[in-house]
């Protein structure tokens, strides 16, 4: 499960991306960000750009927004969709483009500079939004020409922008009284600097620790997981040692492997603490402040609670809708992950061990039942995971779904050299876009995997084709030999390019609506539908070959695998629902009750109160929980589990057919879901694809808690 690039600012709620012809731009001829790309296809110049053009290229952008914002108020005539959302839609668009290239600099170049650059432009660039979408002149045009949305004579998706946009601006609070107004604005502006900062604490608590080693620790570990420290200290410039960091593949590698109980409880401990140490990074307070804050926006907005201002505007509708899900998964899985802990409990009695079962004993000895159930080493199957292969095997996916092909382009500047960049074409030939695959871990990348959006399809001023980036964090292979990777990491790389299919089968006129503009709960559907491809023989025969021998991986180990799959899904829903559950219960606080909280505190009562097991923690704990406190998911965890509903339930329309490349069910697929962006109501959209309602079945059958679904 991996965020959607929530850029770290908040421009991306304003919509726009074609340039508005009647500007003309401001002379600034040695900002590469202020010119048009000089390189094919439009490519963004990242061997021109450097941290330092972006704040004169911001205050020129937003400059020459609100000019366009105050030509559009001026207009004598009445509001029309062509002289008011027409240009509105156009005048975000430079914002827009250079906020996703700032994007990229934040997330996967970040260093002192990018970082101030960030703490400055955040707020700036929050209170342009908001003032763009609290200017009453220009709410009373966009008012007006939703008024008369019926009576005009529109298409389906020209309606579909005026009641987005409209939307939009009552959510800012565009309808409301002139102090009320006043006081939302200051709230979401604050709102925006803690989340950069909660964000920015994460990242330097993180990086605050390392675990050195000398190889008489390494017990138990596997080859690739040691290479893959060693790697890391020598980058750290401390070659001979072996590094762990508390990035999240590292410390499960380590928790899963390590015989060295003393050290997986330095480690776990360390891990779960990000956020709370009392040092410079703690982030404590700054969820107190969040939630209240929150909630008295929501309470101004006329929303019960922030969990009902969010949920309104996505699938769920209704924070009871999203509960009622989680819940109705919790049950089952906690009686799993009941089971899951007796059984590793007799197993350390078996041990002859003495001690109880802790949260750092969990992935350890789950690891040597699963060797013992399903003689399975995760290891067996790496030498046939070659990162190159995999790849290949995800853009094969593609194809075979959607007629794509993949072609590496060397004429076009990267941001990083370990970054590769592919042109994506229809089998016919027709330009769909680019993609940028950012595979490594490194210092100033942030963790965890995401898909970014670089130029977002378009066609209301001629045809624009999507460019997104591809993010993972694998750990790099000891030099001159060939990335390997875990099951988890493909299905990982799958998800990421589910999202960046989303971003280039997008076919919409307006920018704002295009691709992955959709709402949380339904956008991680496109990604995890795409994870279902990886386990499939078709798949693994071809592309999980041997590094060495070149032998397809043997059918049995696969087939053991895929038996193996469902093992520890107790705990692995545990933990996601624990973060998810824990998030609506934050944001479902109102009034009295949603000032002042200690989150530790909140987050104990709350776990309690589910009952969950001690050994299992929150996936996300609240002090470094970025999806919620530093990015764009709060109240909105839940939608990995929504989507999985989505991705589970389709997923399966292609098994019924008894073909999981199924032509026509993968042309509806890509006419109703992929290529829709925001242009269909979503429900609408799933249900045209696959011709009834999603049913929760499915997701349960394949986490192996359908028996005791209720
Ligand atoms: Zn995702």
């Amino acid at each position: 499960m991996h965020p959607l690039p929530t850029t770290l600012l908040t421009l991306l709620t304003m919509p726009g991306f074609a340039q508005d012809a009647a500007v003309s731009p401001v002379a600034a001829p040695t900002n590469p960000l202020l010119r048009e790309s000089a390189y094919p296809l439009g490519a963004v110049p990242f061997d021109k750009v450097a941290p330092e053009h972006f704040p004169s290229a911001f205050d020129a952008a937003m400059a020459r927004q609100k000019a366009v914002v105050q030509r559009i108020t001026m207009v004598r005539s009445a509001p029309t969709f062509e002289n008011t959302l027409v240009p509105f839609e156009r005048s975000g668009a430079e914002l827009e483009r250079i906020g996703s290239i700032f994007s990229v600099f934040a997330s996967n170049l970040s260093d002192d500079e990018v970082r101030r650059i960030q703490s400055e432009y955040a707020s700036k660039l929050s209170k342009h939004s908001t003032d763009i979408l609290l200017d009453p002149a220009l709410f009373a045009r966009v008012r007006g020409v939703y008024e008369q949305r019926d009576a005009a004579q529109l298409d389906a998706e020209a309606k579909r922008l005026i009641e987005v946009t409209y939307d939009q601006f009552v959510r800012a609070g565009a309808a409301l009284a002139p102090e009320q107004r006043a006081r939302v604005a200051k709230l979401t502006q604050r709102e925006s600097e803690l989340q950069t900062t909660f964000g920015q604490n994460d990242l330097k608590d993180t990086d605050a620790f390392r675990l050195v080693l000398e190889e008489a620790d390494l017990a138990g570990l596997p080859q690739g997981v040691r290479d893959g420290a060693a790697e890391t200290a020598r980058q750290l410039g401390m070659a001979g040692k072996f590094v762990f960091t508390l990035q999240r593949p590292n410390v499960e590698d380590f928790l899963t492997y390590s015989t060295r109980r003393d050290l997986r409880e330095q480690l776990f401990k360390a891990f779960i603490s990000r956020g709370a140490n009392g040092n410079d990074f703690d982030n404590r307070a700054l969820i107190t402040e969040l939630v209240a804050l929150r909630a008295e926006r929501a309470a101004i907005l006329g929303y019960p609670s922030h969990a009902a201002y969010i949920t309104a505007d996505s699938m769920a509708r209704t924070p009871e809708a999203a509960i009622e899900l989680l819940e109705r998964v919790w049950r089952p899985a906690l009686a799993q992950a009941t089971a899951e802990r007796a059984r590793l409990e007799t197993l350390l009695a078996e041990s002859g061990v003495d001690h109880g079962l802790e949260g750092w004993d969990w992935r350890y000895y789950a690891e040597r039942l699963r060797q013992a159930e399903y003689d399975l080493d995760p290891a067996e199957l790496q030498p046939y995971m070659q990162l190159d292969n995999i790849r290949a095997a995800a853009f094969y996916v593609s194809g075979r779904l959607f007629d794509l092909t993949f072609t590496e382009r060397f004429d076009l500047p990267v941001y990083h050299p370990g970054v590769r960049v592919y042109e994506v074409a229809k089998k016919d030939g027709t330009h769909v876009g680019l993609l940028y695959q950012d595979d490594f871990a490194r210092p100033g990348k942030r963790s965890g995997a995401w898909m970014s959006s670089l130029r977002a399809q378009s066609t209301l001023d001629g045809p624009v084709t999507a460019h997104v980036t591809n993010n993972l964090n694998l750990s790099k292979p000891p030099l001159g030999k060939p990335a390997t990777i875990s099951m988890t990491e493909a299905e990982t790389l799958f998800h990421e390019l589910g999202h960046a299919l989303h971003g280039l089968l997008s076919q919409v006129r307006y920018p704002s609506l295009s691709g992955t503009n959709v709402p949380r709960d339904y956008v991680e559907f496109m990604a995890q539908f795409m994870e279902h491809y990886v386990l499939q023989a078709e798949v693994l025969t071809q592309f999980a070959r041997h590094g060495e021998t070149g032998e397809p991986m043997p059918a049995a180990l696969r087939d053991r695998f895929i038996a193996a799959s469902k093992f520890n899904q107790g705990f692995a829903t545990c933990e996601f629902l624990a973060s998810a559950l824990v998030d609506q219960m934050y944001h479902a606080l109102s009034g009295d009750a949603a000032v002042g909280i200690e989150p530790l505190a909140f987050e104990a009562a709350a776990m309690e109160r589910l009952g969950a097991l001690r050994q299992i923690p929150m996936r996300h704990r609240s002090t470094h929980f970025n999806h919620i406190f530093a990015g764009g998911y709060s109240a909105g965890y839940y939608s990995y589990l929504w989507s999985e509903v989505l991705d589970a339930d389709g997923f399966e329309a292609f098994q019924e057919t008894g073909d999981i490349f199924h032509p026509a069910t993968a042309k509806r697929l890509e006419a109703h879901v992929y290529s829709r962006g925001n242009t269909v109501d979503w429900m609408e959209g799933y249900k045209a694809f696959r011709g009834k309602a999603p049913s929760v079945e499915a997701l349960l059958k394949n986490r192996g808690l359908a028996s005791s679904g209720s």
